[in-house]
């Protein structure tokens, strides 16, 4: 078998700069089991340590399938950026290593992500929302349930702010799976009667009959999560 990391030599569209950055093939991701947020647990690598390129010269940061595709003459800010940071004589973080990598590392260039996209002429709500997101899923990678429990509460308010102003959500989760993804959230928060009122406005949903599984496992999750609400009130 191929190994599951390799290396791929790349161009910076706002700099220039040719590098190389560690990618994981796809034939090498084994899914072991999902968890009730969407995150899949692997066996061996973890894809998501490997799912953003940063260019080493001006952190122009990027999820592998937009970094080359974004459009340069479009995204002014993101240029002037690049520009400042490239002349910039600070420092630049230690996240430019090839080979196998760490959640610590994909937290800071996730983070970098993140900036970047804020600043992008287009800001495309969901995509944001997926990457504060993926941090809540790098630091449980990390064990870190103190800054998992900050990042939760960022992705959940993402996630309302894309629910509340995006028309097109993916298709895959539908209105269903996004409000319900949010209500896992506030579980997770331990904000039990909030994920309530989520799970409920999911369930009625016009689109719920499309998603039969979402619906099932919303039921699940609602039953657990009213229990929760008892218990507390009980103690
Ligand atoms: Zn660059």
């Amino acid at each position: 078998m191929a190994e599951a990391l390799w290396n791929y030599k790349i161009k910076c569209p706002f700099c220039g700069t040719q590098f190389e950055t560690t990618r994981m093939r796809n034939s090498a991701i084994r899914v072991k089991e999902q968890e009730t947020d969407f995150s899949n647990i692997f066996e061996g690598e973890c894809p998501y340590l490997y799912a953003v390129t940063v260019c080493p010269t001006c952190t122009f940061a990027a999820k592998n399938t937009d970094f080359e595709k974004i459009r340069v003459q479009a995204e002014a800010k993101i240029m002037a950026a690049s520009k400042q940071l490239r002349a910039s004589t600070r420092p630049k973080p230690d996240i430019f290593g090839l080979g196998p990598s760490t959640p610590e590392i994909a937290v800071k260039r996730y983070e970098l992500v993140i900036a970047f996209y804020k600043m992008r002429y287009v800001v495309e709500l969901g995509v944001l929302a997926n990457m504060y997101l993926q941090l809540v899923w790098l630091y449980r990678l990390m064990k870190n349930k103190e800054k998992e429990q900050l990042a939760l509460a960022q992705a959940a308010a993402a996630y309302e702010n894309y629910l509340a102003k995006a028309y097109n959500l993916p298709e895959s989760l539908g209105e269903p799976g996004i409000i319900y993804l949010i209500g896992d959230m506030y579980r997770r928060m331990e904000k039990y009667k909030e994920a309530c009122r989520f799970f409920e406005q999911a369930l009625a949903s016009k689109e719920i009959k499309d998603y039969p599984k979402i619906a099932d496992m919303i039921r699940d999750m609602m039953m657990m999560t009213k229990e929760k609400v008892q218990k507390t009130a009980e103690a």
